[in-house]
């Protein structure tokens, strides 16, 4: 289909050629009259489009449009109407961009827009404030050029988008930040840095409180157990009165069980181990004395081992065993007796060592799993009490392994079993041959 437009310039063109050609008949030159007509025709149009050109190239001003008629005029009344919208579109983004850019602004947290070269993008005023970095003259700049500090280039090159990582402001003497990593658009980041001082003011304050209270419950509760003992040895006592004092005696002895994780976890918490930190440990004799020493004590359960007795971890004897143990205790006292309970200790392909403590019990509802290593969280708060259980168990377990740079994960299935695994990096495992020569 031919545009109005077009149609409109042909039928000029062809008038024409009609009126030339009728005049070439009365002079009897028709054909040398059309050919002339028709050069001239393709002239007139070229000048039109050359005309137009110009004026395109000169920045297409509305008031230096050239005067011209059909198709070319057609075009340049289009570009007016283009131009016009695009204006007004370039208006919209403008005030948007002037909204956005106040409120970025505004924001209390530090964002920074990075490129795939974490080169600066954009950063808002918080920016400046937080982590020293001008929105005008950083621009272009890499930001660990900018924020020197081996852990925040070890983040920022990592692949890892869930991790937060706490750092003092560059900036503002005794703050604390927390930076988030979000992946953005092609190849860009968005660094987000949110001043966390209080709450880690607040953390560090709990931490030290319950430090501190069980630290001083301990040798009240020790001084309870030894009178209790005494009381215990007396023969005179009737048995009404020995059964109270067994019960006292298991009260305080659970009390100070709680006082004891208490502090380990308090040790614990946030205050990850340096690289190589801590002792090489022979983990295939260590689970094997313990699944030894516990299948001794209940003999209602049976065990298999998976070790590989090469394997060597590296890392706090005292806090490695506690969490293997721990996994182990759990395995026997939440399962019936006549279960399996499959310990393993291996090395994964891509190098983790993998300690995994599988029993085929009556497994655990999903709606308790990510919740299970909270202080004091109980599937059954009476059965695990019975069982002489604190309550904090996994959560030792849980910072124990983030100590050590690892990982653990519960998977279980209601009527089949749990799996508790902790999977420890390669930077903390070492063939025993080889640590045995160092
Ligand atoms: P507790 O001292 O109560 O055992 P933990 O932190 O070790 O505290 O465990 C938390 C809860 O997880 C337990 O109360 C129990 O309900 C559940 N649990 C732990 N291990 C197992 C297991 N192997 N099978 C089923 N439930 C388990």
């Amino acid at each position: 289909m031919l545009s109005n437009c077009l149609k409109g310039e042909i039928s000029r063109f062809l008038t024409g050629l009609l009126g030339v050609a009728l005049a070439g008949f009365v002079l009897g030159f028709p054909a040398i009259c059309a050919l002339i007509y028709l050069t001239g025709y393709v002239f007139w149009l070229l000048r039109r489009m050359d005309n137009m050109v110009r004026w395109l190239d000169s920045g297409a001003k509305p008031a230096n449009a050239p005067q011209t008629t059909g198709l070319t005029d057609e075009m340049i009344q289009l570009i007016h109407r283009e131009k016009k919208y695009s204006r007004k579109q370039r208006n919209r983004y403008r005030g948007m961009l002037a909204q956005f850019n106040s409120l970025a602004a505004d924001l209390p947290d530090a964002t920074v827009v990075l490129d795939r070269d974490f080169e600066i993008r954009w950063s808002n005023s918080a920016a400046q404030r937080l982590l020293n970095i001008d929105p005008e003259k950083d621009r272009g700049q890499r930001i660990d050029n900018l924020v020197r500090l081996p852990k925040f280039r070890e983040f920022l090159h990592n692949n890892s988008d869930e991790e937060e990582l706490e750092i003092p402001s560059s900036s503002i003497g005794d703050r604390i930040m927390a930076i988030r990593k979000v992946p953005t658009g092609k190849h860009m980041t968005v660094l987000i840095a949110a001043d966390i001082t209080q709450r880690v003011q607040v953390r560090e304050m709990r931490k030290a409180f319950v430090g501190d209270v069980s630290h001083e419950l301990r040798t009240p509760l020790t001084v309870i157990r030894g009178y209790l003992e005494m009381l215990r040895e007396n023969e005179s006592l009737d048995e009404q009165m020995k059964q109270g004092l067994d019960q006292v005696t298991a009260q305080s002895d659970r009390m100070r069980g709680i006082v004891e994780d208490l502090l380990q976890l308090s040790k614990m918490e946030g205050n990850p181990l340096a690289e190589n930190e801590g002792d090489t440990l022979n983990m295939g004799a260590m689970i094997q004395t313990m699944v030894h020493t516990l299948g001794e004590s209940t003999e209602s359960h049976e065990f298999i081992l998976e070790l590989d007795s090469t394997l060597a971890l590296v890392g706090s004897e005292r806090e490695i065993y506690s969490a293997c143990h721990n996994l182990l205790t759990n395995a026997v006292r939440y399962t019936d007796p006549g279960s399996t309970i499959r310990v393993s200790w291996q090395q994964s392909a891509d190098g983790e060592a993998v300690y995994s403590v599988a029993d085929n019990g009556h497994g655990i509802e999903a709606r308790h799993l990510s919740r299970l290593s909270e202080r004091f969280y109980r599937v059954d708060a009476g059965r695990s009490r019975d069982d002489g259980g604190t309550g904090l168990g996994l959560a030792i377990v849980k910072h124990a392994a983030q100590r050590h740079g690892g990982l653990l994960s519960i998977n279980s299935t209601p009527g089949s079993g749990s799996v508790f695994t902790i999977t420890f990096p390669p930077a903390r495992v070492l063939p025993l041959q080889l640590a045995a020569n160092q």
